[in-house]
C-alpha cells in the first residue's frame, strides 16, 4: 500500500522537514525535500521512494494491475532517505578511518543483479556440481566490483578497507585450493588503482586461522590460509601496509602453551612473505592486549589494538600504554599502524550481548593518539601525511559508520546522497537467533 503525501503536507511533517533545515543538508536534498513522496506505510521506516515526477507514475503505482508489461522496463524510482542530524563533538583526532569488507549502498543496489559485493562464494558441493571454474569465476567477479568500491571509496574520502576473505573461495582448501594466477592481471589492477588513490587494503582471515591449534591439520589449513591472503596481496602488488590480521585463536586448557605453538607456528612454519604481513589482535574472550604483546615484542609482530575487545576483556595495563607498546612494534616495522573500533549495542547487558557490534559508532575513544604516538614517518612520507593512523570502524553500517563519524567529528565532508538512515530496531537484533539472510550479511562482515 502506498501512502502519498503532498508537498506542502510533507514539508510539515517533522521528519520530513528534518532533512531540508539542517545546516549540514545539500541543496540538493533540500531540493528533494519538497519533492511528491510515496511512502511505503508497511515497509521499512529506513526508506522512503520518491514517486516519478510524472503523476501518472504513482497513480500506476496505486492501481497496480494497469501496469502491464511496460512497468518492468521503467527504471525503479530513486530511493529517497531521510537522514537525520547529528550532535557535533570536537576531536583533534587527524587520522583515516576506515570499514571492513563491505559497503551497504553498493551491496543493496538494485536490481540484485547491479548489487557491487566481495564475497561472493558456494557450499563445497557447488564446486563438484558446477566445476572449478565455475567457482574461480565468482572470484574474478568479486575482484572486479573491488575496484568498483575502491573507486566509491575514494569518492567518499575513505581511504582504507579490509579486504572480504571470501574473495577467492575455497582457494586454500587442502583438496579443492588454487592458484591466482588465472586472475593475475585484474588483481594487478586492483593494486595498481589502491597505490594510485594511497587506499590501503588490509585482511582479516577467518575464526578457523588457528596457528596454536594441537591439530596439525588445523595449523597446516591455517598456513594455508594465510598464503592465500598473501598471495592475493603480492599478485596486487600491495606495500607492507597491507597486512593480515589474525586473533591468537583457542586457548586448548593452556594458554601459555598455545602461545608457544603460535609462536612456533610463526617462526617454524609461515614463509617470510607471509610473516612480513601477520598482524596479531586482541580478542574479547580468550587473549587480551597484554596476553598478546611479550610476543608480539619478542617477534616483532605488530599488535592492531580492539578498544571493544579491550573493555570486554581489559589488560591490566590501560589502552594508552598498550598502544605506545604496540606503536613501538609498527614503528621498528615501518608499518603504518592500525587500530580497531567498534561500540556495543544501545542496551546492551550481559557478555554475550555485548560482545555484538553495534551498527554504528558515537565517539572516537579518547585515548586515541593524534598521530598514533610514537610513529615516525618513514622514508616513502611522501605518498601519505604525517599524521599517519588508520582505524577500522568495525560496525555494523560499514561505511555508514564512517560517514556518522565525519558527521559527528567534521572530519571530511560527505556526500549526502551517500547517506542511508541509522536502524531504529536495532537493540532488537541481539536476540532470538539471526535468519539465514543475516547470517549471511554476518558472515560478510568479515569481523
Ligand atoms: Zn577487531
Amino acid at each position: 500500500m502506498l501512502l502519498r503525501l503532498s508537498p506542502p503536507r510533507a514539508l510539515r511533517n517533522p521528519r520530513i522537514l528534518s532533512m531540508a533545515t539542517p545546516s549540514r543538508q545539500s541543496s540538493r536534498f533540500q531540493a528533494r525535500a519538497v519533492t511528491t513522496l510515496a511512502v511505503e506505510a508497511s515497509g521499512s521506516p529506513r526508506k522512503r521512494k520518491r514517486a516519478s515526477d510524472d503523476t501518472l507514475d504513482g497513480a500506476q503505482s496505486e492501481t497496480g494491475k494497469k501496469l502491464g508489461p511496460k512497468r518492468t522496463c521503467q527504471p525503479k524510482p530513486e530511493a529517497i532517505y531521510i537522514i537525520p542530524d547529528v550532535s557535533p563533538k570536537k576531536t583533534t583526532f587527524k587520522g583515516r578511518l576506515g570499514y571492513a569488507c563491505l559497503n551497504t549502498v553498493l551491496r543493496n543496489k538494485k536490481p540484485a543483479k547491479d548489487s557491487i559485493f566481495c564475497s561472493r562464494t558456494c557450499r563445497l558441493d557447488s564446486i563438484k556440481k558446477n566445476g572449478i571454474d565455475w567457482v574461480k569465476d565468482l572470484g574474478r567477479q568479486n575482484v572486479q566490483d573491488l575496484l568498483t568500491m575502491i573507486q566509491w571509496n575514494e569518492d567518499n574520502n575513505i581511504k582504507f578497507m579490509r579486504m572480504s576473505s571470501e574473495m577467492f573461495p575455497f582457494a586454500s582448501h587442502a583438496v579443492h585450493g588454487y592458484s591466482l594466477e588465472y586472475c593475475a592481471p585484474l588483481l594487478a589492477r586492483v593494486g595498481e588503482l589502491a597505490k594510485k588513490l594511497d587506499h590501503r587494503l588490509t585482511a582479516h582471515p577467518g575464526q578457523y586461522t588457528q596457528l596454536g591449534s594441537p591439530k596439525a591439520e588445523v595449523v597446516q589449513a591455517s598456513v594455508r590460509e594465510l598464503a592465500y591472503h598473501s598471495e592475493m596481496m603480492d599478485r596486487m602488488g600491495l606495500g607492507v601496509d597491507s597486512v593480515m590480521i589474525i586473533h591468537g585463536g583457542g586457548m586448548y586448557d593452556d594458554k601459555n602453551a598455545t602461545l608457544g605453538r603460535i609462536k612456533k607456528t610463526i617462526t617454524e612454519v609461515l614463509s617470510p612473505g607471509v610473516r612480513a604481513r601477520l598482524v596479531l589482535e586482541n580478542d574479547e574472550m580468550c587473549y587480551n592486549a597484554e596476553d598478546l604483546l611479550p610476543l608480539c615484542e619478542e617477534l616483532d609482530v605488530p599488535l592492531v589494538f580492539d578498544y571493544h575487545h579491550d573493555a570486554l576483556f581489559p589488560s591490566s595495563i590501560t589502552p594508552s600504554e598498550i598502544i605506545r607498546r604496540a606503536n613501538a612494534i609498527w614503528d621498528r616495522r615501518g608499518i603504518k599502524p592500525k587500530q580497531h573500533l567498534s561500540e556495543a549495542r544501545p542496551g546492551a547487558v550481559t557478555l554475550m550481548e555485548r560482545r555484538a557490534h553495534a551498527d554504528r559508532c558515537e565517539s572516537l575513544p579518547v585515548d586515541l593518539p593524534d598521530n598514533m604516538g610514537m610513529w615516525k614517518v618513514p622514508l616513502h612520507a611522501a605518498i601519505f601525511d604525517s599524521s599517519c593512523s588508520d582505524l577500522m570502524i568495525e560496525a555494523k553500517d560499514k561505511e555508514q559508520a564512517v560517514l556518522h563519524l565525519y558527521r559527528i567529528y567534521g572530519l571530511h565532508p560527505v556526500i549526502h546522497a551517500s547517506l542511508r538512515p541509522p536502524n531504529e530496531d536495532q537493540t532488537k537484533e541481539t536476540k532470538g537467533r539471526k535468519s539465514t539472510k543475516k547470517q549471511r550479511m554476518s558472515k560478510e562482515d568479515g569481523e
